[in-house]
């Protein structure tokens, strides 16, 4: 079966932190219409050494699927993006977007019927496994206890201190006000 490396597209392989800049500059919270207006421009750079990495992996024969929950959308800024970065790989097959739910565990399932998956990357716990969804902060450090055998080998994570599901995880999956989820970062803090 043939080797594939599963990655995640945003803050594992394409660098946002404009889009991210732009809105804390300007005081705005996360809204899709702007999110959606910084990806037509596609001018996401590649995160430091992502190509390098896809290049030899392509090299080494392994086929690089870039599992994202982008929306469908936007799918050919996405690949306008990731092909004027320097990725390989970029096509309709394995430019995989969100259909209907954000869990990539269909997707890495589906994957995983035609090639054996080697190694999956992200900057979110839920890029790796469905066993991190919707879970406790407590819980999340103990799942990826239980599976520290696999990190650094067939589980790649990158720190996103901007944004991810650690921040649902602090607002406990609840649909808060910015008052309500600034009480509750502040709350999560941990000071000296
Ligand atoms: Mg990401």
């Amino acid at each position: 079966m043939m080797r594939a490396v599963v990655v995640d597209i945003d803050e594992t392989v394409l660098d946002n932190s404009p889009a991210q800049a732009y809105g804390a500059k300007n005081r705005l919270p996360f809204e899709l219409k702007g999110w959606y207006q910084w990806g037509e421009m596609r001018k996401a750079k590649a995160i430091p050494g992502a190509v390098e990495f896809a290049n030899y992996a392509k090299s080494k024969g392994v086929r690089i699927f870039y599992v994202s929950n982008r929306d469908e959308v936007q799918k050919a800024a996405t690949i306008d993006n990731l092909k004027a970065a320097g990725f390989p790989d970029i096509t309709e097959e394995n430019v995989v977007l969100r259909q209907k739910e954000s869990t990539k565990e269909p997707r890495r399932l589906a994957i995983a019927e035609k090639y054996r998956i080697v190694i999956l990357m992200g900057d979110n716990l839920n890029d790796l496994s469905n066993v991190y969804e919707r879970k406790s902060i407590a819980e999340r450090f103990a799942e990826v206890d239980k599976a520290k055998e696999l990190y650094g080998n067939k589980f790649i994570v990158l720190p996103n201190a901007m944004y991810g599901e650690w921040e649902s995880a602090i607002y406990e999956y609840g649909r808060l006000t910015e008052a309500q989820k600034s009480e509750k970062r502040a709350n999560a803090l941990e000071l000296p």
